[in-house]
């Protein structure tokens, strides 16, 4: 009884680990990059009797000197209670319930301290069936420790460090104090710019493994060292993302890709062996001939747009990285007779329908690839008709990047593209002679247009056009 009950607290206390505060000279965080927003409500939420710290990647750049995306507070407030501390405050989420608080743009996202692991939080947040199942059976399980409310098991501040992913992850931040909070060694790891996964990490990826790929994500991100440990066990547990639902594949996906570091997370996935049969999407898109370049090509556009304080969508995003299966089975098409656009819409269908059952692309996304496809053959179209009409299209200037993308990799005449660079910027008689000229140069458009006509071709019609000039 007794050992049971000394090995139980023993185990607690090596999980939680111990509260470390540590001073500004150590921390050295410049409060004054702190914005109000945040301020207000760890103050706030303080003055009303709880506590408030600013916690997870806002500490986590603030120490390393970066600008923090976004601001997340953690408190021993439940949501009821922080939601009338606000003026603008939503409780967002029924399993997983947390505030927004908004100031104009801004939200701030506050979080009470949880002892749940993620696992739940996970199941939880896509509400996938199996998972919220598997979900209640835990919890009543922890039910009996009585700190079981709804589908939120609240905790202490250390239950709470405890189910984050990384020791740097972990950090809280007292902005009244200057104080910041470490049960996990984050600091120490700070300085050794290693990431380290907290608990065991095997377990801590069977629980969820979604941070398989936070690992590639943060390694790529901060540059830091992946720990031995936290290393070691990802190959043998890669095929536990087969069974993560696909809508959370996806948001992590994008995360992975689209938030300045792509190519490097690329490179990390490599290093770890997740690539392979992680993302169908990457695996194919990289397996197919010449693809690879392409693929390679946008993700370091996108990388270079993030650098530069400009957004790069989802859909061009995934347009690319689709890119060179849709192009493989468009070709595949047209050899068999089916006309050039037509041919074009098939391969799109058939690409989107097979990638569906794995990565959930939502439909307006998939939507606005399709569009950028599809105007790709019809940039090819230099009339004037065609010609104005596109420059009014929605989607004119991502299918024109996309296009400028294809030239540089060769998928494309680069004198085409360099036409379209001209024709946006030319006035009224500049914009006839490139017409002219565009006239001159391709004659081929118009074998297309008069083929569209024929639902089928008649047998030994003459070779289909290929892919886009
Ligand atoms: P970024 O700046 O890239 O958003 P972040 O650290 O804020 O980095 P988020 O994905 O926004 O990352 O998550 C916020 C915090 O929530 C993390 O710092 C971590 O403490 C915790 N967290 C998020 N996802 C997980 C997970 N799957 N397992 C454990 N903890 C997680
Ligand atoms: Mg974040």
């Amino acid at each position: 009884m007794i050992r049971k009950f000394i090995t139980r607290l023993l185990g607690k206390q090596t999980a939680l680990g111990k509260r470390v505060e540590i001073a500004h000279a150590q921390h050295q965080i410049d409060a004054s990059r702190l914005p109000n927003s945040a301020l207000t409500v760890v103050r706030t939420l303080q003055q009303a009797g709880f506590e408030a710290y600013i916690v997870g990647g806002a500490v986590r750049d603030l120490l390393l000197g970066l600008k923090p995306k976004d601001f997340d507070v953690a408190t021993n407030a439940t949501p009821e209670q922080v939601k009338p501390l606000f003026r603008r405050a939503l409780l967002i989420g029924r399993r997983f319930r947390i505030v927004h608080v908004m100031f104009g743009r801004e939200v701030i996202e506050v979080s009470t301290f949880r002892a749940a692991p993620d696992a739940q939080r996970a199941a939880a947040v896509d509400g996938d069936e199996r998972n919220t199942r598997e979900l209640a059976g835990k919890q009543h399980a922890v039910d009996a420790s009585g700190r079981v409310l709804r589908d939120n098991v609240w905790g202490a501040q250390d239950e709470d460090a405890a189910r984050r992913d990384f020791t740097v992850n972990a950090l809280y931040y007292d902005p009244t104090r200057d104080l910041v909070v470490d049960y996990h060694h984050g600091l120490r790891d700070m300085k050794s710019r290693t990431l380290r996964m907290i608990g065991d990490p095997a377990q801590r990826y069977r629980e969820d493994p979604v941070r398989l790929l936070r690992v590639a994500r943060f390694a790529a991100k901060l540059g830091f060292d992946i720990a031995p440990a936290t290393r070691a066990p990802i190959t043998t547990h890669a095929e536990l993302l087969q069974g993560v639902p696909s809508a959370r594949l996806f948001d992590e996906t994008i995360k992975l890709l689209q938030t300045g570091h792509a190519l490097a997370s690329l490179e990390q996935l490599r290093k770890l062996g997740l690539h392979h049969g992680l993302l169908p999407l990457l695996d194919m898109a990289l397996g197919q001939p010449g693809g690879e370049a392409f693929v390679l090509a946008a993700l370091g556009d996108t990388d270079a747009r993030l650098a530069q304080g400009k957004t790069a969508s989802p859909s061009f995003l995934f347009a690319c990285l689709l890119w060179p299966q849709v192009e493989s089975h468009w070709r595949a098409a047209q050899d068999e007779g089916v006309p050039a656009i037509a041919a074009l819409d098939q391969a799109a269908d058939e690409v989107l329908g097979a990638q569906s059952a794995r990565l959930a692309i939502q439909r307006r996304i998939a939507s606005d690839m399709r569009e950028i496809w599809q105007l790709q053959p019809r940039l090819a179209r230099r009339t004037a008709r065609y010609a104005d009409a596109l420059l009014e299209h929605p989607r004119f200037r991502a299918a024109f990047d996309f296009l400028l993308l294809r030239a540089r990799t060769g998928g494309a005449e680069p004198e085409l593209a360099r036409w379209w660079e001209q024709y946006q910027q030319a006035d009224a008689d500049a914009r006839a002679a490139l017409l002219e000229q565009a006239a001159h140069a391709g004659a081929d458009s118009t074998v297309r247009r008069k083929r569209r006509r024929r639902r089928k071709p008649a047998a030994g019609a003459d070779a289909a056009p290929t892919a886009a000039e």
